[in-house]
């Protein structure tokens, strides 16, 4: 069975692997000319599996209304004449209220739980080098009322499976010891110890040679996916620069492009980009060692081998991968205070990138109106974190097995 994957960003290249080591003919295509170069290029770092708390909760929603109006805020939603961004937008408010932040909270954690499972036999089956490494992700926090709502979600998780350990400033200190020049308040934090790190462009890249060394897996690079083509209500070919391209069954992996391709065939995907930006700078003896979450500012730091990458923030501006320098001042100045002595004049590098993201914050995953048409799409903030899982899912609905973890939640059925 021939398959073509379109995308090869972390969850195009994941269900080739999940798909050529089960025996598929898998083809993979993308515009850029390596994989990974584009939502999954430097991202955040962290495979957070305990981090299962949606954007969209009951606490966010008395912060909106001043986050709308500053610059420097950790979400940014300006409204703008944008019927998707608006769609998205009461999408978002729906899930906001407490039984529904819980249930895609539950949803999330149980795919984070799984994908660190099947991280763990790619990692072993596959060698692959990706600067990962295993710490935890360390959560600090700077008031007492966001440690105390981090607490309580703490005791929701721990009933799912997920327990962090709560910590004194001086046990954060103890763990890493570079926040001890912090010119921060810092009264306590969380160490989820089951959470990792490493980078996703390594990753992609490392996983993409091994299986097209493997197992054949053909990476098409350069070529643009310009429309897809269905006859008898199935996929029948991709039209793209390079000519038609057909295959038995299609995965769509296009990241936050996904939806304006699949609205042309009639499936409408509840996914609007939702920009970030990330800095990388080469790590001095007063850089972090271990991945670190800043809850107060809501910026997430990861050593990755001898660089640092920072990243965070959520700009709602459309299909725009521009750098705004007002958005990547704040996200300076929070990791310049809480790491002073970091080598801040070194030149930096600035990215920015859209998350594909969902109301819910969880993915979408498998089945279609087509039946050779699948879906790995939609993995907003957390893609990296639950690639692994959800690259299993799609390949076990594609053979017809039923996945090894339950799908509430994570399929197009159930968004709403
Ligand atoms: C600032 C930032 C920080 C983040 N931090 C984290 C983190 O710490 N942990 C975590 O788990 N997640 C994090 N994420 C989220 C994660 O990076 C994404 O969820 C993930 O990269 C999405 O992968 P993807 O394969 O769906 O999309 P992509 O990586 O964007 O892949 C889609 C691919 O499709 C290709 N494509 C699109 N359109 C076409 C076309 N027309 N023709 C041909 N090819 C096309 C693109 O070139 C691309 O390679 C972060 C994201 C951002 C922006």
């Amino acid at each position: 069975m021939k398959i073509a994957i379109l995308g090869s960003g972390l969850l195009g290249v994941t269900t080739a692997y999940e798909l050529a080591r089960r025996g598929a003919e898998v083809v993979v295509l993308d515009r850029q000319s390596t994989s990974g170069a584009e939502t999954s290029y430097a991202n955040g770092g962290q495979l957070s599996y305990s981090h299962a708390e949606p954007w969209a909760n009951a606490a966010v929603l008395p912060k909106l209304p001043g986050w709308m109006l500053r610059s420097d805020a950790p979400l940014v939603l300006r409204p703008r004449a944008d019927w998707q961004m608006m769609r998205w937008g009461l999408g978002f408010l729906r899930n906001c209220t407490p039984a529904r932040a819980d249930s895609n909270c539950v949803n999330m954690l149980r795919l984070g739980l799984y994908s660190r499972q099947k991280m763990a036999q790619l990692r072993a089956a596959t060698n692959i080098a990706f600067d990962f490494s295993a710490t935890g992700v360390l959560h600090i926090f700077s008031t007492q009322h966001e440690f105390e709502h981090a607490r309580r979600q703490n005791d929701f998780q721990a009933k799912f499976g997920c327990n962090q350990k709560v910590l004194t400033r001086e046990q954060c200190l103890e763990m890493e010891p570079t926040l001890a020049y912090t010119d921060r308040i810092l009264i306590g934090g969380m160490h989820a110890d089951m959470d990792e790190c490493g980078d996703a462009y390594m990753f992609c890249n490392n996983l993409a040679a091994h299986i097209a060394e493997k197992y054949g897996v053909q990476f098409r690079y350069g070529v643009s996916i310009d429309r897809l083509v269905t006859e008898q209500n199935r996929m029948a070919a991709v039209k793209t620069s390079q000519g038609d391209v057909t295959a038995d069954a299609f995965v769509m992996a296009m990241g936050s492009y996904a939806p304006l391709y699949l609205r042309q065939i009639g499936i409408d995907l509840p996914i609007y980009p939702m920009k970030g930006y990330s800095l990388t700078l080469n790590a001095n003896e007063h850089c972090p060692n271990m991945s670190i979450t800043d809850g107060t500012y809501k910026i997430v730091y990861s050593r990755l081998g001898d660089r640092l990458r920072i990243a965070g923030t959520a700009e709602f501006a459309g299909y725009n991968t521009k750098i705004n320098e007002g958005r990547i001042t704040p996200i300076m100045a929070a990791a310049k205070k809480l790491f002073p002595k970091a080598d801040w004049q070194q030149e930096i590098k600035k990215w920015a990138c859209l998350r594909p993201s969902t109301p819910t914050g969880a993915p979408i995953l498998g089945r279609t109106r087509y039946p050779n048409l699948f879906l790995n799409s939609g993995r907003g903030t957390l893609g990296w974190t639950q690639a692994a899982g959800s690259a299993a899912i799609v390949a076990d609905i594609m053979e017809g097995k039923t996945p090894e973890i339950m799908t509430l939640g994570l399929t197009l059925g159930d968004k709403k």
